[in-house]
């Protein structure tokens, strides 16, 4: 933790990256609050990221410190893209993982969208 009592961010990592415009993605989505895009190793026939557009670690710390426009932007892209996929009728699961249990890979809070087939049950 930071002495402003938020985690550290790491303005390095490949999302912030991303978000720059450093490294290419496969974009979905984009607007004021947040960036869709195709994940580069897809678990599901659609696989789709969604990042806020701001420096947060985990959803611990983006749901406590972000404005309630950018969390309400934030769910209504993940909703949005879910409908553009056409994932609404058949259904699909939104999962983020959370630090190093969850396995969470890059500290830039995200949510993935899984869907196109039938899914197992969740891993744990
Ligand atoms: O939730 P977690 O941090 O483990 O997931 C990170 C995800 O970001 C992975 O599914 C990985 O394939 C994806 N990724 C990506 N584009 C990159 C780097 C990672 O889609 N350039």
């Amino acid at each position: 933790m930071s002495t402003s009592g938020r985690p550290p961010y790491d303005d390095a990592n490949i999302f912030a990256r991303i978000l720059r415009g450093e490294i290419p993605c496969d974009r979905v989505a984009e607007d004021a609050h947040a960036l869709a895009f195709h994940d580069i190793n897809p678990q599901a026939p659609v696989h789709v990221l969604v990042i806020p557009k701001g420096r947060y670690v985990s959803s611990a710390d983006f749901h406590a410190t972000a404005p309630d426009a950018a969390i309400a932007g934030f769910w209504r892209m993940v909703a949005a893209v879910a409908k553009s996929q056409g994932l609404e009728e058949a259904g699909y699961r939104v999962l983020s993982n959370m630090g190093p249990d969850a396995g969470q890979e890059v500290p830039h809070f995200h949510v993935h969208i899984f869907g196109g087939r039938r899914l197992g049950r969740m891993i744990a």
